[in-house]
């Protein structure tokens, strides 16, 4: 017979060995435990990690501005033009 320490099956915890070895986040649980996710350069989980802060280079607080964009019919300058337009317009009536 097989010697009961033997596994049955090639343990898939060969394959987590990094991720046992990485620091864990350590937040505190509902549960009152400490959490265990894969800690980010932050420290924290992803789902612990706090709230974003904000853009960090000119280049991300230019692609923040525009993470709305859709076709710049409502911008400033388009509306003030629009609005230029229906002047001139009733101007020649
Ligand atoms: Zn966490």
């Amino acid at each position: 017979m097989n010697s009961a320490n033997t596994p049955h099956a090639p343990c898939s915890c060969d394959r987590l060995r990094g991720a046992f070895a990485a620091p864990h986040c350590g937040a505190r649980r509902r549960d009152g435990g400490s959490c265990q996710g894969p800690a980010m350069p932050n420290g924290r989980c992803r789902m612990h990690g706090g709230a974003s802060t904000g853009p960090r280079t000119p280049e991300g607080l230019a692609r923040a501005r525009r993470g709305n964009w859709k076709h710049g019919r409502c911008t400033a300058r388009n509306l003030a033009l629009r609005r230029m337009i229906a002047k001139a317009g009733r101007d020649l009536e």
